[in-house]
Order: structure tokens, then sequence, then C-alpha cells
């Protein structure tokens, strides 16, 4: 075994790739003097110095090579979540930056919807708790709900899903099709799952108590993963406790859950 091995080494050692044939002083037009090595091969040793900076020039291009990939998967990704995001597309640019404050009541439900995103960074996750904005269409709701499920695709790297009470009741009434795609149980359990569900059109449904029912079955869904859910409705705070009942406005208030009355007028940014 050794002599085997010794005989390979010799017979590398005796190629005229690795006998030198001399040594003399080379000039680096950079680094100046150097000892060059011979071979008998023809091939002399190039600067040291030269070598060295193309071996870390190749390790930090293939390292940035590999940077650059990872974040064009990341971007892909997020283009992906952002495409199945169901985010309108005139909501698409809103972020909490250029929601417009234009007075105190406006600035909290800033100061609300950052802290609500903050949570979604704690080790432990999102508390689950809820958001509810109340108003008036065009007072910004969807601006500012747009932009927290952008915040939590982007820089959260989370699943958020804009949706509406109308959807939610066209994808379950689908799902009873004979050329179903997904079952109910499938629809609901996709949307109990999502890092963030914003439910947009809450509470003016004249639907059927099977599509109530729905609704229904998705906030409890979220509520026993404890996934945090922003409800959207245009009705003030006394109808929409009419329309969901004090049972399902009093989980939306569980643990920290914030109703938001979106009480100025109109609002475009
Ligand atoms: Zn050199």
């Amino acid at each position: 075994m050794v002599s085997g091995l010794t005989s390979v080494g010799s017979m590398f050692a005796s190629h005229p790739q690795f006998v030198v044939a001399g040594q003399s002083t080379a000039t680096c037009s950079t680094h100046g003097e150097y000892q060059q090595t011979k071979y008998q091969s023809g091939r002399v040793t190039k600067c040291p110095e030269c070598e060295r900076e193309r071996e870390q020039q190749r390790i930090a291009d293939e390292k940035a090579a590999q940077l650059r990939e990872a974040a064009e998967r990341k971007s892909k990704l997020i283009d992906d979540l952002i495409g199945n995001s169901g985010i309108p597309k005139r909501f698409l640019s809103k972020t909490l930056k250029n929601y417009q404050v234009s007075c105190k009541e406006q600035q909290d439900v800033i100061n609300d919807a950052k802290a609500f995103l903050i949570e979604f960074s704690s080790p432990q996750g999102h508390s689950g708790r809820c958001m509810t904005m109340l108003g008036n269409t065009g007072t910004g709701k969807s601006h500012i709900a747009s932009a927290m499920a952008l915040c939590v695709i982007k820089h959260y790297g989370g699943k958020a899903r804009f949706t509406s009470v109308s959807e939610i009741n066209r994808l379950v009434r689908e799902s009873k099709s004979y050329n179903a795609e997904y079952t109910e149980t499938e629809i609901i359990t996709a949307f109990g799952n999502y890092d963030l569900l914003i439910v947009d059109e809450v509470g003016i449904q004249s639907g059927t108590d099977a599509e109530s029912r729905a609704l229904f079955d998705v906030f409890n869904a979220r509520y026993q993963n404890m996934k945090p859910t922003i409800v959207i409705s245009n009705l003030n705070i006394n109808q929409f406790k009419d329309a969901l009942g004090e049972r399902i406005v009093d989980r939306l208030k569980e643990g920290g859950g914030l109703i938001l009355g979106f009480n100025w007028g109109s609002y475009r940014g």
C-alpha cells in the first residue's frame, strides 16, 4: 500500500510539470519583485499577490452571484405572493407612509396599524388579535389595509390575502358544484391559514344562512389558529353590531383587538 502511494507520488514528482528547472526574480507591474519558479515543462509561477487577489475576487464574485440569485428568488416569491394576494390593483402601491395624514384621528389609525404590524416581527409571532375598520367609503380603509398586507408580504415574508365576503361566498358556492376543484372545507382551511387576512364588505351581505356561516367558519378557523384578521365595513358601530351579533363583535375585540372608526370625510391619497 505505502509503496504504491510512494510510487504514485514519485510519478508526479518526476513529471516535467513538477520538476523545478530554476528560480529567478520577476517583476509584477503592480506588486514589484517576486520569486518566480520555472518548471521543466516551461510553466512559470505568477505573482503570488496577483494570484491571491484573483482568488479573492473569484470568491467575492461567487458570493455576489449567490446573493443575487437569493434576492431574485425572494423577489419572485414576493411577486407570486402579491399576485396571489387579491389586493386590488389600484392599492398595490399603497404604503402607510403615502397615506396623507391631515388630522389626529388619522395619525392614531396609522400608529395602530404600525403597532399591529410590528407584532409580526416578535419571536412568538402575531398575537392573532383583530383589527376592524369601520367607516364610509373613501376614508382610506382599503388603502391602509392593503399597505398592511403588502408590508406583511414584503417585510415579513408572510402570506397575506385581501378578500371580501362576496368572494368567500362565491368560492363556497362554487365548491358545491359537481366539477368543483375545492371542497368547502379546503376553502375555509385556506382562508384560515393566511398570516394576515383582510375581509372587505363585512356586514352588507344579505346572503343565505349558509353564506353567513361560511364567514363565521373563516373567522373561527383564524381564531383557532391565532391568526390576525382585518375586517372592513362601511357600517357604523351600531349597524355593525346588529349585522354580526354581539358574539362575533366581542371576539373581534378579544386580546387587544381594535375597532377603529374612520370618521373623517372622504380621503384621497
Ligand atoms: Zn502582482
